[in-house]
C-alpha cells in the first residue's frame, strides 16, 4: 500500500515527506496506523546518518492502532491501541530475564534499518525501515509484535508515544535502574524530556531532595513545578559544590542526561559516599576524569539503557500514575501537524520544544 513517510536521505535539515510503498506484515509483525509519534534526540542524531543506514524512515515513539496482523501474532487484535517501544530478540538471556533493553541484538534490531534477514518493509528494500522496530515517521508502519505495548482505548493515544522512549528512559532510570526511594537524594543533570521524566519519577518514589541542574532557567522553573526541590543553573561556577551543599555530604544518586564531558565529571563529583551515578549517553568529546578519586568510597558509575524497564510491564504503571495526576508527563509535550516535521525538528534542536509530538492520523 502507498503511505506517506518522512525520509532521511542525509542532505536536508529534517526528514522530508514522500510517498512510499509499504509491504504487508510478515510473520510475527503487525501493520500499525500511526496516530502520533514523538521526536527524540536519537532521531535528530540519526537523521544526518550516524549508526543507521540511509535512506531511512526514523521515528521511535509511535502510537497508533493495529490494522492488520501477520501470521502467528498472538495477544493483539485489529483495532487495539498500542504504543511502540524498542525492539529486542526475545531469545537472548537478557530478553528471557525480562530485560529487553539489554538485548544482545539491541543495536542491529534498533539501528540496523532492516529485519534480521536483511529485508526492509519500504519501497521494495530501497528505503530502510524497522528503526527501533517501528520507523514511526509515517502514516503506517510494519512492526514486530515485541515492539508494541497495548494501551486502554479511553486514553488519549496522541499523547502516549513519548512514553515508549524519552519518558521511560528517565523514569525507568530512577525507579528500575537506580531504585531511588523514600528519603534518598538525587541530582538530575539536564532537564529535557528524559531529565524531567526522572524528576517526576523521583518525586513519585518519595526522594527527599531532587536537585535539577540545567543551563536553561525556564526549564528549571518547570523542573521545580514537576518535583525538583532545588534548582541550580549550570552556567554558574562551582555547580558540583552547590549540589553537594544541598545535603551537606553529596547526593545518593546522580542521573546525567547530557553528553557534555564536563557534566559526566560533575555527575560523579556530586556523589556522597556509596553513591551511584547513572548516565544514558556517551560524552561527546575527550573525557579523561580521575576515575580512582571519583569511584573510591563505594561509588559506582552505571550506563542505563531504556530505563532498565520492560515496556510491557512498566508503561502501564506509568499510565496509571498519569491518570491519578501523579506523573504529568504530558506537560512536556508540544504538538505539530505531520506536514510541519521541519518546524518540529528545528524546535527540538533549539530546545524550544521539550518533546515535540507529530500528529499523524485520527485517533
Ligand atoms: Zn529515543
Ligand atoms: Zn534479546
Amino acid at each position: 500500500m502507498k503511505i506517506t513517510a518522512a525520509v532521511s536521505r542525509g542532505d536536508t535539515p529534517s526528514p522530508a515527506l514522500e510517498q512510499l510503498e509499504l509491504e504487508e506484515p510478515r510473520a510475527g509483525e503487525m501493520r500499525i496506523r500511526l496516530v502520533a509519534t514523538g521526536i527524540c534526540h536519537t532521531d535528530l542524531h540519526e537523521h544526518p546518518g550516524r549508526h543507521s543506514p540511509h535512506p531511512i524512515v526514523l521515528g521511535h515513539e509511535g502510537a497508533g492502532v493495529v490494522e492488520k496482523l501477520g501470521e502467528g501474532v498472538t495477544g493483539f487484535e485489529v483495532g487495539d491501541h498500542v504504543i511502540l517501544s524498542g525492539n529486542s530478540c526475545g531469545q537472548c538471556p537478557s530478553c528471557k530475564a525480562n530485560r529487553p533493553t539489554y538485548c544482545d541484538f539491541a543495536m542491529p534490531l534498533c539501528f540496523g534499518g532492516q529485519r534480521p534477514d536483511g529485508s526492509t518493509s519500504l519501497d521494495g528494500g530501497q528505503v530502510h525501515s524497522h528503526f527501533f522496530g517501528q520507523s514511526s515517521f509515517a502514516t503506517y508502519a510494519i512492526v514486530p509484535q515485541r515492539t508494541a505495548v497495548k494501551m486502554d482505548k479511553d486514553l488519549p493515544l496522541e499523547k502516549l508515544g513519548p512514553l515508549g522512549c524519552g519518558v521511560v528512559t528517565g523514569a525507568g532510570a530512577v525507579i528500575e535502574a537506580l531504585k531511588v526511594g523514600y528519603g534518598d537524594t538525587i541530582a538530575v543533570f539536564g532537564t529535557g524530556g528524559v531529565g524531567l521524566s526522572a524528576v517526576m519519577a523521583a518525586r513519585l518514589v518519595g526522594a527527599r531532595r531532587i536537585v535539577a541542574v540545567d543551563i536553561n532557567r525556564e526549564r528549571l522553573e518547570l523542573a521545580r513545578e514537576l518535583g525538583a526541590t532545588d534548582c541550580i543553573p549550570a552556567a554558574e561556577d562551582g555547580v558540583a559544590k552547590k549540589v553537594r551543599a544541598v545535603t551537606g555530604r553529596g547526593v545518593d544518586f546522580s542521573f546525567n542526561t547530557t553528553t557534555v564531558p564536563e557534566v559526566h565529571t560533575m555527575a560523579l563529583e556530586v556523589l556522597a559516599m556509596n553513591g551511584t551515578a547513572g548516565f544514558v549517553a556517551a560524552p561527546r568529546g575527550e573525557w579523561a576524569p580521575k576515575m580512582f578519586a571519583m569511584l573510591a568510597g563505594g561509588r559506582q558509575l552505571r550506563g542505563i539503557l531504556g530505563g532498565d524497564a520492560h515496556p510491557g510491564l512498566f508503561l502501564p504503571k506509568l499510565v496509571d500514575y498519569w491518570r491519578q495526576g501523579r506523573f504529568p508527563f504530558d506537560r512536556l509535550l508540544s504538538f505539530y501537524p505531520f506536514a510541519e516535521i521541519d518546524r518540529a525538528f528545528a524546535d527540538a534542536h533549539s530546545g524550544k520544544a521539550i518533546k515535540p509530538v507529530l500528529l499523524i492520523g485520527e485517533p
